[in-house]
């Protein structure tokens, strides 16, 4: 992991961690390391019009031209560079964390996320002898970049329109006060019967829920979807690249039911083919997909990860446990709107409520806990576990992941961004589920005290 970049971008409690010299310095390394025509956009957060500013100006300075696409998700944003031949983006985003905090998310030309070699190069830029400036004359230029109903456009290019009308579908929609709002509503409205909304308003002070769609704050969407009769809710992330969908009944569904969903339906339109998804996903999905005749390539958890593997290996589907959809043919990334448009898909050709689809999937019960760890201490942890653990199978795709005979699975990895081990565990019961976690929990309490 960089010095600036974490799993995710760069974030930072504004005017703390993150303040105006730092992004207009390191929008200027953007800007010199890939030249050109640069898009520039932002979320709802209130310090974002500041930082927006801020990168402008960074990227000006060295010779730049700017376009300037305002408020909208930011996979709108990442769309608009790739579809305009951009040469990157830089989207002024924290995506869900709270609302003090803000940040930078870099896109490369061809809509994807920056790869951790073109961040490591950012920042010797950065931390370098800085970016070289232009002479007076030769200061980049700002021009207006309309995005969003391009956007809107390609997503619903991808699903079959007439079929999804004629189903008649009734939606709820959570933007939760961020961005969503700007292209779910639209979307769902090109394709649906009836749309409601709840915290559609753009607020960056996220009032109403926390930014992260959680089941535990979706209290709102789940009453609305019981109220108006909808056929499916979804609520978004603060940058509407992340999604999780609530059932005709209320019932919320963690991302990776929507993810195994989804990657059943494309491998069922294109046989043989492969879906990405980091290792910490639920193996419903490896058994919906093998099912199907498709095949998972695991990968380290981070959503620019399996962005750039799917580039790389061509593979046209991807995904992420925390509701992050990748729909190859439109963006290899997480698209939250693009995934609202699949699962109404879905419903339609099926014509099956969302409870049933869902109630297909196979369900095992899961787990997640935490063990701190000092950051100087992390490597070394890892090492001594690798040494002090067994099982019938044993993968180091990401930290070390040991499956048992009974196709339970227990995984730990040294988090990217906090001072943490993290640990996820699946089993068929909530009683071998706990009793994995704990095993593991003291296991790893005890080697980092014995390394102290
Ligand atoms: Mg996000």
């Amino acid at each position: 992991m960089g010095r600036l970049f974490g799993t995710n971008g760069v974030r930072g409690v504004a005017n703390r961690e993150l303040t105006v010299e730092l992004v207009t310095r390191l929008a200027a390394s953007i800007g010199a390391y890939f030249g050109g025509s640069v898009a520039v956009g932002r979320d709802g957060r209130t310090t974002s019009p500041m930082f927006r500013d801020a990168a402008v100006c960074g990227l000006i300075s060295v010779g730049c031209s700017v376009h300037d696409a305002g408020m909208l998700p930011t996979p709108a944003l990442q769309h608009a560079v790739r579809s305009n031949g951009l040469s990157a983006g830089i989207m002024i985003t924290a995506s869900h964390n709270p609302p003090e905090f803000n940040g930078l998310k870099v896109i490369a030309s061809d809509g994807v996320e920056a790869s951790r070699g073109q961040e490591a190069e950012i920042e010797e830029i950065y931390f370098g002898g800085g970016p070289e400036l232009s002479p007076w004359d030769g200061i980049g230029t700002v021009h207006r970049l309309e995005a969003l109903e391009a956007y809107q456009e390609a997503i619903i290019s991808h699903v079959g329109v007439k079929r999804i009308r004629e189903a008649g579908l009734k939606v709820a929609i959570d933007p939760g006060n961020g961005v969503a709002a700007l292209s779910a509503p639209g979307i769902a409205r090109a394709l649906a019967g009836e749309v409601f909304t709840v915290n559609v308003d753009v607020d960056g002070r996220f009032p109403n829920r926390v930014s992260e769609p959680r089941p535990d704050n979706l209290g709102g969407l789940q009453a609305l979807v019981r109220a108006s009769g909808a056929d499916l809710g979804v609520a978004y992330d603060g940058d509407g690249d992340r999604s999780i969908f609530v059932d005709e009944l209320g019932e919320v569904h963690w991302g990776d039911r929507s993810f195994a969903l989804l990657a059943r339906e494309f491998i069922r339109k294109n046989p043989g083919e492969r879906v990405a998804s980091p290792v910490n996903s639920s193996r419903a999905l490896g058994e919906v997909v093998s099912g199907v005749g498709g095949s998972v390539v695991w990968t380290q958890v981070g959503s620019v990860v399996v962005s750039r593997r799917m580039v790389e290996e061509g593979i046209p589907f991807g995904g992420e446990e925390n509701g992050g959809i990748m729909y190859g043919p439109h963006l290899q990334v997480r698209d939250g709107s693009m995934a609202l448009a699949l699962i109404m898909e879905v419903m339609a050709e099926t014509g099956k409520p969302l409870s049933q689809l869902f109630g297909e999937l196979p369900q095992y019960s899961q787990l997640k806990d935490r063990v701190s760890c000092p950051e100087e201490l992390k490597e070394a942890v890892l090492e001594a576990l690798r040494g002090r653990v067994d099982a019938p199978r044993v993968e180091t795709i990401d930290g070390v992941k040991l499956i048992y005979d009974d196709e339970s699975w227990v995984l730990f990895r040294p988090s990217g961004t906090e001072p943490i081990f993290r640990i996820y565990a699946e089993a068929e019961s909530p009683e071998r589920v706990e009793a994995l976690v704990e095993e593991y929990k003291t296991l790893i309490e005890s080697v980092v005290e014995s390394l102290r």
